[in-house]
């Protein structure tokens, strides 16, 4: 693993799936543990995980932020998960005074939920890394979404990771059972144009997404899972390049597409 300090760190989003990937090895959980040998060593990491809506923007801003098993109907040892990453406190007060046209609020209720934990276990499974995750404000646009997003452009120089955590394409209504049952068109058509956008720079494009049509409207039912990507483009410099670590689509409607920007 390579040292951090005078690196500027790349900004990563990755498509969660199933919770189940944090006790399973996979293809994509194989590609998350590369990731984390591979890019340089945060010194922090900031999640924005699709699983944390509120009113208002937080961060995470405890010493010691719990682990949230924040689903049903799966496994005790699911459950039993814990990932101690540490917090850091002075980091969730740089990101409030550096947020400025939004504000974000001192959180110490929240900690890592799944969205967070059940990568970064694959990641860092040593959990020696402190972690603060950032809320997804439900008043906000996607173009709001942004602006915050671009405010916290400083932190890639200064050794910290922003990681998004959702899924481009998310639709549990329509998802499949059986592993076998191809994607769908519109999942398929979406995820591309999403790609597309994100090999062309051209960022106006993701922001209004909804004009994509049905493809969008069944791709992304609710924005939760798509918001966390628009975090991870605004953090995008004109010379800076996109890859894909990941690029597939599981179970019908759910892509695991893993976007690098650096
Ligand atoms: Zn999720």
């Amino acid at each position: 693993m390579t040292q951090s300090h005078n690196h500027k760190m790349p900004a990563l989003f990755l498509g969660h799936g199933s919770p189940m990937n944090a006790i399973e090895e996979n293809e994509f959980t194989k590609s998350w543990e590369l990731l984390g040998k591979s890019i340089p060593q945060p010194k922090a990491i900031l999640s924005i995980s699709a699983h944390w809506e509120t009113t208002g923007s937080r961060v995470t801003a405890m010493e010691s932020p719990r682990t949230i098993h924040d689903f049903g109907n799966f496994p005790k040892a699911l459950f039993d998960i814990q990932y101690p990453a540490k917090g850091d406190p002075a980091l969730a007060a740089r990101i409030q005074s550096i947020v400025k046209e939004s504000g974000v609020t001192l959180d110490h209720q929240w900690g890592l939920d799944h969205g967070s934990w059940g990568v970064l276990i694959k990641m860092y499974p040593d959990a020696h890394i402190p972690v603060l995750q950032l809320s997804l404000d439900k008043g906000l646009k996607p173009k709001d979404h942004y602006a915050l997003g671009r405010e916290l452009k400083p932190l890639r120089n200064d050794g910290i990771l922003i990681l998004g955590s959702g899924n481009i394409v998310h639709n549990l209504g329509q998802i499949a059972s059986d592993p076998k049952v191809e994607p769908a068109d519109w999942a398929v058509e979406f995820d591309e144009s999403i790609k597309q956008f994100l090999i062309k720079g051209n960022h106006p494009g993701i922001l209004n997404f909804e004009s994509l049509g049905e493809s969008a409207r069944l791709s992304a039912p609710t924005p939760e899972h798509l918001l966390p990507l628009i975090y991870i483009i605004a953090l995008q410099d004109k010379e800076e390049r996109v890859t894909f670590p990941i690029e597939r689509i599981v179970l019908k409607s759910i892509s695991m597409r893993a976007v690098m920007i650096s």
